[in-house]
């Protein structure tokens, strides 16, 4: 994994068609918008949860983004699908797994008319240990994602890029 603050030109889309995973030529290209920095939650104290689930709809919306063309090879193509498969099925499945299992501990509480908790202690097992089989992979791929931010001089930042890449990107600049 490598960095590489972007020229102007660069910055505005003028980037080489090398996969940014290996540098090989790219026959991929998908445009992304990248948020420039992390969302800001401001406001004094702790607040209740309903306004700050708004805050940060606000803070997301507020945020400055960039679209920038991403290259990929054979190989890679399937980049951001991949996460973005991870980040919604992952999360959709563990709704599914919520429902359900809420709804088959009820119907074995009714049937079974049991006082006891095993049902629902099961359903909470099951949830906290899909969460951590979920969250941790999920965590750790996106912090290495490809990422553009704005630096404090108002350079742009690729990160997480090949290596490769960034030689490709490199030996463009030479005259
Ligand atoms: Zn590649």
């Amino acid at each position: 994994m490598a960095e590489v603050f972007l020229t102007r030109e660069e910055a505005e889309g003028d980037l080489p068609a090398l996969c940014m995973c290996c540098g090989a030529a790219a026959t991929t290209r998908v445009t992304r918008r990248f948020m420039l920095r992390d969302p800001e939650i401001g406001g004094p104290g702790v607040q209740f949860a309903e306004i700050l689930a708004i805050q940060r709809i606000v803070a997301l919306a507020n945020v400055p983004r960039l679209s920038l063309p991403t290259y990929f090879c054979d190989r890679h193509r399937y980049y951001w699908h991949l996460r973005e498969c991870l980040r919604w099925g992952g999360l959709a499945a563990l709704l599914t797994l919520g429902f359900g299992g809420l709804a088959m501990a009820a119907t074995i509480i009714f049937t079974t008319k049991t006082e006891s908790h095993w049902p629902d202690g099961c359903l909470l097992f099951t949830l906290v240990l899909y969460m951590i089989a979920w969250l941790v992979p999920m965590s750790r791929l996106l912090r290495n994602t490809i990422r553009a931010s704005r630096h404090g001089d108002g350079r742009i930042l690729l990160q997480h890029v090949g290596a490769e890449y960034v030689a490709g990107l490199l030996a463009q600049r030479q005259p």
